[in-house]
């Protein structure tokens, strides 16, 4: 065997998948369920890869790494990694930025026609015994309407594409977007007050940063307009949770849909589960057969590309 690569964590059934890359490319594969920087350390010490899923791989974890050149995570957010104490120790940080583009946004564009039509509220109430077509309040058509997209990388662009036969009005506040890709798909670029002030939909689609940790708080659920809702497929961190509360329980919106958690699992007795306007899921929009299988392939050949010293083409820093 040409060395050792540790899986910290992982949420499937097995992984024959990676251990079958791993073996035909001469490395060992150590499967763990790790999480405190403790049990991190334990098995990755010596590790030559490490393959990350929600376990959270810090600086000091970093620093207790002897051995890895490279650390890939499934899927595409990478703030489980300390990136920038990566490239200080060298250790390149990988990526699936692809795996899941359809997933996640087929998943935001449910949410919102869920919201529009009123699924959860009308399902609710037929199933209570009261057969009424307003059990879900004022419902409205999407054209015409608008949404408003927080980021505008991959999966929100993805998700115009997906959403352009429902004729809605789409803006985007992203201060690093390409505005001539904006335009090839008829999006407008706005500052973040107008598109909250503007849009019916707000969909939330940035990656957890510094920069990026409760973006959505108490000042910008008050700028949205009292029937709007605000889509999170994101991270949790990115929206204020207690502020969100607040604002659905006080009508100052109309609704949510929440795939991520400010604490993950949520707990089910979390005021989100109380809320009949609320549209759940369990950090899920990434998930398919085929994504799951395309996401955990690509996490392991990054490995064993870097090992290797060949080119990988998912690279998230420069070391
Ligand atoms: P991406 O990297 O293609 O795009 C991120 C965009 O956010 C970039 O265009 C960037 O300029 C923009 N951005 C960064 N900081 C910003 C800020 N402060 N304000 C406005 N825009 C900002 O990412 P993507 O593929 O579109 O994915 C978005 C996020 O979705 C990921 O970072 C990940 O956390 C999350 N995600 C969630 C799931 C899930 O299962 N729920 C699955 C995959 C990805």
């Amino acid at each position: 065997m040409k060395g050792t690569v540790v899986v910290t964590d992982f949420e499937f059934a097995d992984l024959e998948l990676e251990r079958e890359i791993l073996d035909g490319a001469g490395y060992k594969l150590v499967s763990a369920q790790a999480s405190s920087p403790g049990e991190l350390l334990e098995v990755c010490a010596h590790a030559d890869g490490v393959i990350n899923q929600y376990a959270q791989i810090t600086a000091e974890v970093i620093k207790g790494l002897k051995s890895a050149k490279v650390i890939s995570r499934y899927g595409i957010g990478v703030n489980t990694i300390d990136v920038d104490a990566a490239t200080r120790a060298g250790i390149a940080v990988a990526n699936v930025p692809d795996g899941s583009l359809h997933e996640v946004s087929e998943h935001a564009a449910a949410m919102i026609l869920s919201l529009s039509r009123g699924l959860n509220e009308l399902g609710n109430s037929v199933r209570s015994g009261r057969w009424d077509y307003t059990a879900a309040g004022r419902l409205f058509r999407l054209r015409g309407r608008t949404l408003g997209l927080i980021g505008f990388g991959h999966i929100p662009q993805t998700l115009v594409g997906k959403l352009s036969g429902f004729g809605l009005n789409v803006l985007a506040y992203d201060p690093y977007a390409d505005p001539t890709v904006a335009e090839a798909l008829g999006v407008r670029l706005v500052k973040l007050d107008e598109l909250l002030a503007a849009s019916a939909f707000v969909s939330v689609h940035v990656p957890l940063t510094a920069g990026t940790k409760h973006l959505i708080g108490a000042r910008e659920l008050g700028m949205m307009r009292s029937d709007g809702v605000l889509i999170n497929t994101s991270r949790g961190p990115v929206v204020d949770e207690k502020a969100l509360v607040v604002a659905l329980k006080s009508g100052q919106i109309a609704g949510a849909g929440l795939d991520v958690f400010e604490t993950e699992p949520m707990p089910a007795d979390h005021p989100l589960c109380t809320l009949s306007n609320v549209v759940l899921s369990p950090h899920a929009a990434w998930y398919s057969e085929d994504s799951e299988a395309e996401i955990r392939r690509k996490t392991t050949e990054n490995v064993v590309e870097i090992l290797n010293g060949r080119e990988c083409a998912r690279l998230v820093n420069r070391v």
